[in-house]
């Protein structure tokens, strides 16, 4: 069981422990194989990012910089828990560790000290960089720490191994010290508690609240006309010639008004102008 998961059961494990995931651009063939092997794999390694911001945080592990080219790993857990999923297959987040280390990992055995830099720890660890400043002052919100016991169980129970196949970069690689704010031990007995369970199952899809009507009109700019759009147009309700786009305009407002006449509505019931009504049927994601 120590083959590499495709990205389509990646995801689908990640999702099933009861996490939102977000497929960050082409992740799915972002990843470093023409340097080196990926696998097998052997464990799970959790690292922080010394950085802030989710957005900058994500393109960074997507691209890593010039010194060290990206993924710098699969996945990038920010601070609400939200899973960006940045790379699929080998990564450049582990770097040379103790082989003895990746012996305990493969007998998932208590773990020696990491007192050697010999293995190829990129072809061997899934990688998750958690979104901290690692300075012991940046705080690891609750949400954040539940990511990545989840995070880390769904990876484990894919693929039949316990929690002692989950390390920090720390425990593998002489002179690391991430993640740092909470112990890799502590962490192991959450995720072996997690896995003495049944997983949590797919989080319940969150929906874009009613703005308001008066917030669709003409010169409004926004993702969330964008969103309604396009589930406008998945109802059969779309009226456009191009889009739908950000910005309001006259095309949907008439992809709503068919909306409202779908739902029964007629006359200045279904004026094209949302209301709270049929903008929570309309079921718009979250943007
Ligand atoms: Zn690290």
């Amino acid at each position: 069981m120590a083959t590499p998961l495709s990205a389509d059961k990646l995801l689908k494990a990640l999702r099933d422990e009861g996490l939102h995931v977000v497929e960050h651009r082409s992740w799915r063939t972002n990843n470093r194989n023409h340097k080196g092997p990926w696998g097998p794999t052997h464990g799970v390694m959790i690292h922080h990012t010394v950085t802030s911001g989710t957005a900058s945080s994500v393109e960074l592990c997507y691209n890593g910089h010039s010194a060290l080219p990206g993924p710098l790993c699969h996945g990038v857990i920010a601070k609400d828990g939200t899973v960006h999923l940045v790379g699929n297959g080998r990564a450049n987040h582990a770097g040379l560790g103790d082989d003895d280390v990746l012996r305990a990992v493969i007998a998932e055995k208590a773990l020696p000290p990491d007192n050697e830099a010999n293995t190829d720890g990129n072809r061997h660890f899934y990688g998750f960089e958690c979104v901290n400043l690692g300075d012991g002052k940046d705080p690891w919100p609750a949400a954040q720490l539940l990511a990545i016991e989840r995070a880390a169980a769904a990876v484990c129970r894919a693929h039949g191994w316990s929690q002692r196949s989950v390390i920090g970069h720390l425990e593998w690689q002489p002179g690391k010290v991430d993640p740092r704010g909470f112990t890799m031990n502590s962490m192991r007995t959450r995720i072996g508690k997690r896995l003495g369970g049944a997983p949590d199952g797919p989080p319940k899809p969150t929906y874009e609240p009613f703005p308001g009507a008066a917030f669709f009109k003409v010169g409004r700019n926004s993702a969330i006309v964008t969103a309604m759009g396009r589930r406008l147009v998945a109802e059969g309700c779309g009226r456009y010639t191009v889009g739908p786009g950000p910005a309001w305009s006259e095309a949907d407002r008439r992809s709503y008004a068919a909306w409202q006449r779908k739902l029964g509505y007629t006359g200045g019931d279904a004026d094209g102008i949302p209301g709270k009504t049929s903008w929570d049927r309309l079921k718009v994601p979250n943007v």
